[in-house]
């Protein structure tokens, strides 16, 4: 399977950022770790965390994709990913996203992001529940995001 190229490359260090502005986008699968996201991004809200969802890319420091990689997805994420400013890194949320889960490669899907780029993040599970994917933000922010 050809690799994404769009995001870092092999060999090139990733970013490391100080605030973690996360946009968030369901490129195919079922919306079962969309919906823990949703669920993660209210709790967030409501206890003041410095963790963000925001609305646009261009706030974001990282793009969070759950669900596999559909051909008619892959240009807005290659939209958002370029709309980024500044330093930005990728998280893969979900089987779907890390490696296609239960939607593999066909003539409409391309798979999981996670086997085809380099991710900061990459959290398994079928879906991951709110707290194992805030679990896992706030270890990378704390042992490879901070500056
Ligand atoms: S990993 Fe599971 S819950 Fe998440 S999008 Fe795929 S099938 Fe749905």
């Amino acid at each position: 399977m050809a690799r994404l190229h769009l995001f870092w490359p092999e060999g090139t260090p990733l970013p490391r950022l100080e605030a973690l502005d996360i946009f968030h986008i369901e490129s195919g699968g079922c919306t079962g770790c969309a919906l823990e996201l949703a669920s993660l991004s209210r709790a967030l809200l409501a206890g003041n965390h410095p963790i963000r969802f925001v609305s646009t890319p261009r706030q974001a420091g990282m793009l969070l994709l759950t669900g596999s990689l559909t051909v008619g997805m892959a240009p807005v994420v290659e939209l958002a990913w370029q709309a980024m400013p500044g330093p930005r890194v990728l998280a893969v949320v979900g089987d779907c996203a890390v490696d296609g889960g239960l939607f593999g490669g066909n003539y409409a899907v391309l798979g999981g992001v996670g086997v085809r780029a380099r991710s900061s993040v990459s959290l398994p599970g079928c879906p991951p529940a709110p707290d194992e994917i805030l679990a896992a933000l706030v270890r990378w922010q704390t042992t490879e995001g901070e500056r």
